[in-house]
């Protein structure tokens, strides 16, 4: 039986709400797969996954059950005690990774936050409080937490509360010789997404990943790579770093790691790890066992040859359908992307349209995202039914066509 809710509406947003967000003018109020119904039970094809986040689609039967049955077991405990979910679930991402240690955290900012001071601490122990530079990327994507914003390359995100965090300089994305002149015996880390997702959509070139790493060894830093919205089957590989050949000392995860349940990870080695000694750093809801459960239970789903295979396989038409748009219309400059992570790049005609041509998927049925105002991003469930990619990029072309012809 269904508790019965006091009516509320979008309006109410404007009532209740600190307007940090401008959400869409429905509320969605269910979701199965890859489809989601408003207040007014009209159906949408749900080509966003909650920003990188629902990697098995809405209600996932397995992410159900597994909730579901730690629901009715251990809800929190603390880290005063260890759990089970917990420690199953940091065995599978360490039997699947390179790292040999795991933090658990609630976000992905919190993810990094952990990876940022620990490429502190461990600089800080080995080689003294001069070496705590971060050399991090133009239009780079961390979090919104002080740290985080200062980090990220995006100074609308960070201008406008008080001092930053200090010791932080931005260079420009996959420019080796930007990267080379920055790296120097202060640094303590370099910092990547290996696709810029909110910059863009933009694919680290290989070339540059590689220097990244060779210029980290030369100047014992560390190399950070945020997965926060790469990773967990989104590239085709578990982590986007396996799509490369490069290996990162230290990897922040969240998003499709919950898969719609909120959790976050930062994953290392045994030899970084122990800088982070008992009472250095920690939070409350870190390893809580419904987020672990439920994690548990995505790794298990996403980590198989079908479904990574999948990703690929469905990358393919995706890009296919998407370029052919692009032509046809003249609305896409380039359709790029790994995996089930797509940014068609508007052309000059459309440049800064990005929410004019979400909107308008909106009308038709189709929930996509932007990344940037130049970029329409597309990042889906990652088992999306091949009959639901050709339906909704069919709603997608309607708009597109709608918007040229109007
Ligand atoms: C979304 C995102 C974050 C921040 O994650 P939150 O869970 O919103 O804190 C950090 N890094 C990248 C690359 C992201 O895409």
């Amino acid at each position: 039986m269904s508790v019965q809710h006091d009516p509320v509406q979008r309006a109410d947003f404007d009532q209740v709400m600190v307007p940090n967000y401008a959400p869409a003018g429905f509320v969605p109020v269910r979701g199965q797969g890859s489809r989601v119904w408003d207040q007014s039970g009209r159906e949408l094809l749900d080509f966003a996954g909650g920003i990188a986040v629902n990697a098995l689609g809405h209600c996932h039967p397995a992410l159900v059950k597994a909730l579901t049955e730690q629901a009715n077991t251990l809800w929190h405990i603390s880290n005063v005690f260890t759990n089970e979910p917990t420690l199953r679930l940091a065995h599978k991402l360490v039997d699947a990774t390179f790292a040999e240690r795991v933090f658990f955290c609630n976000s992905g900012a919190e993810a990094n936050e952990a990876a940022f001071k620990l490429a502190r601490r461990v600089a800080h122990d080995k080689f003294g409080p001069e070496k705590c530079e971060i050399i991090a990327a133009t239009n780079s994507f961390h979090g919104r937490t002080l740290f985080t914003v200062s980090v990220g390359g995006q100074p609308k995100y960070s201008d406008g509360f008080g001092p930053k965090i200090q010791g932080i300089s931005h260079v420009p994305y996959n420019d080796i010789e930007a990267l080379k002149a920055a790296v120097s015996d202060k640094t303590c880390a370099v910092v990547l997404e290996p696709i810029q997702g909110e910059g863009g959509v933009l694919p680290a070139d290989l070339a540059y990943l590689q220097a990244a790493r060779e210029l980290c060894d030369k100047h014992n830093a560390l190399l950070i790579f945020d997965e926060v919205q790469t990773g967990m089957g989104r590239t085709g590989e578990l982590f986007a770093y396996m799509h490369y050949g490069v290996t990162p000392d230290i990897l922040s995860s969240a998003k499709s790691l919950g898969g719609g349940f909120p959790i976050g990870a930062m994953l290392t080695t045994t030899e970084l790890a122990k800088h982070l000694v008992a009472g250095t750093h920690g939070t409350t809801y870190g390893g809580n066992p419904l987020g672990c459960a439920v994690a548990e239970a995505v790794i298990d789903v996403v980590n198989t040859p079908a479904v990574l295979d999948g990703v690929k396989a469905k990358s393919e038409q995706f890009k296919a359908r998407l370029r052919a748009i692009g032509e046809q219309y003249g609305v896409f400059s380039e359709v790029r992307g790994l995996g089930l992570l797509i940014g068609c790049v508007l052309s000059d005609a459309w440049l800064g349209k990005a929410k004019t041509i979400l909107d308008a998927a909106a009308v038709e049925g189709l929930l996509v995202l932007q990344a940037s105002p130049d970029v329409v991003r597309f990042a889906p469930s990652l088992v999306v039914e091949d009959a639901d990619i050709e339906e909704g990029l069919a709603r997608f072309e309607r708009a597109v066509a709608k918007l040229v012809n109007a």
